[in-house]
């Protein structure tokens, strides 16, 4: 299956081409002739699939071929944070090249005028995050009454972050006629809610088992006193000879400090989060990109939508709260078919968060001991590489830039225990 077999024109399908990519990807493959046809559609699908293309494409072609130079926007793209209103921004701009549609990103945290004299000039797809979407809404320097086309990305992610009040103040915004595209990575009762009240006889299209963990990512855990963690990952680093890696940590002071560490020990480091300007973030983001820095240290909220082609390695600095956001920072490496590899390092203490995850996941992650590491045990678990039960069932590939060769399978099933999680995202205020 081609791009042009989908359906898309020509200009479309030079652009992707020009981008490198050869063919689409599943969701691309299912979910753009519906859209083009003009029906609503329910996306299940992580990031990392290709799916922001799988939206984008046919919204522009659809728009293309409708009247042009309007004063206000008849494509909307919600997203939830400013890093991926601004990668989908791009995304519209690169794709859009050769169709004369013009596009615009609203999000906060800067200032408000230079976004009201862009909307004044007139915009055919703008991308917002739903708070400062309806500042200008509410302050009259925008107009969604000529919206065709509604789009929901990461539709769950919105709603974990508390955005389902603005999301139903946007839709009484919007004219009733409309084609809506929901893409959500996890099907929660809440999902459901939304979609049924958004979509009218909707394609399904989902590419990504619900929950399940990319399975080109290699996974591994590596048990480590929480004192040694800081020293642990230098090694990693260094010893793996690692150029781009993602560290999470669970909290902004955690992700500052570790980065501050890392540039003393000789790796040059950024931290990424919500209490740092956009204008830190987008430095950060792009020395990362450009390899100025090593490391790019970042919380849950502020990682979400960070779309770096190819990146290698991802690091549980700390294990998150929510298990599904594991799911979630591994899905930032092996993007679009490439392996990647993603490590965790696990203190004794965050045993039940593992437990939690590998329920979630509905398999163990091998634990790796590295020498000069061993004090800590997670549930008296042996390293996969000496126990023969270990099965190595996963078929998982040789790790990139590892310079250890251990024979990992699967460590032993542990039966994750019956731990009630709390409500989702209980600690989103402080990070
Ligand atoms: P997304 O899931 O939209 O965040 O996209 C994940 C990554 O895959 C991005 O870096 C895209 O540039 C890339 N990508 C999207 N479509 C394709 C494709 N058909 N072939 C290769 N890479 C792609």
């Amino acid at each position: 299956m081609s791009f042009p077999e989908l359906g898309l024109v020509a200009a479309l399908s030079e652009a992707v081409a020009a981008k490198g990519y050869q063919s689409p990807t599943p969701i691309q493959a299912q979910a753009i002739p519906p859209i083009l046809a003009g029906r609503d559609l329910m996306g299940g699908s992580q990031t990392g699939t290709g799916k922001t293309a799988a939206f984008t494409l046919p919204m522009l072609q659809r728009l293309a071929s409708g009247r042009s130079r309007p004063r206000s926007p008849r494509g909307l793209v919600l997203a939830p944070t400013r890093e991926l209103a601004a990668q989908v921004g791009e995304s519209v701009a690169t794709y859009g090249k050769g169709l004369h549609l013009s596009s615009a990103v609203i999000f906060g945290g800067v200032g408000m005028n230079p976004q009201i004299d862009r909307l004044r000039r007139g915009v055919d797809i703008l991308v917002a995050t739903p708070g400062r979407l309806l500042d200008h809404a509410g302050q009259g320097t925008l107009d969604l009454s000529q919206v065709e086309i509604l789009v929901l990305d990461e539709a769950d992610r919105m709603l974990d972050m508390g955005f389902i009040h603005d999301i139903r103040r946007v839709l009484k915004l919007l004219p009733a006629r409309r084609q809506n595209l929901l893409f959500s990575a996890t099907y929660s009762p809440e999902i459901k809610e939304l979609a049924d009240g958004i979509l009218r006889d909707p394609a399904l299209v989902e590419v990504a088992r619900r929950n399940t963990a990319a399975e080109t990512v290699d996974q591994v855990v590596h048990p480590v006193a929480k004192a040694e963690k800081r020293a642990l990952l230098s090694k990693l680093i260094r010893d793996g000879g690692w150029s781009q890696v993602l560290v999470f940590t669970r909290t902004k002071h955690g992700a500052n400090r570790l980065a501050e560490q890392l540039g003393k020990d000789g790796i040059p480091s950024a931290a990424i989060h919500g209490n740092k300007s956009q204008n830190a973030r987008t430095k950060a983001l792009d020395d990362f990109k450009t390899n100025r820095i090593r490391v790019l240290v970042a919380t849950d909220v502020a990682s979400r939508g960070i779309d770096i082609r190819l990146l290698p390695h991802v690091v549980n600095y700390e294990l998150p709260n929510v298990p599904e956001d594991y799911v979630h920072r591994i899905g930032r490496t092996g993007r679009a078919g490439e392996e990647g590899c993603a490590c965790s390092l696990v203190s004794a203490d965050e045993r039940g968060l593992l437990k939690d995850i590998e329920k979630l996941l509905k398999r163990s992650i091998p634990v790796e001991k590295i020498p000069g590491f061993e004090m800590c045990e997670i549930d008296g678990r042996e390293d996969a590489r000496n126990t023969s039960r270990g099965g190595g069932g996963q078929g998982r590939g040789q790790r990139q830039g590892g310079g250890r060769s251990g024979n990992r399978g699967t460590g032993t099933s542990h039966g994750g225990s019956a731990r009630r999680r709390g409500p989702r995202r209980p600690q989103m205020a402080s990070r």
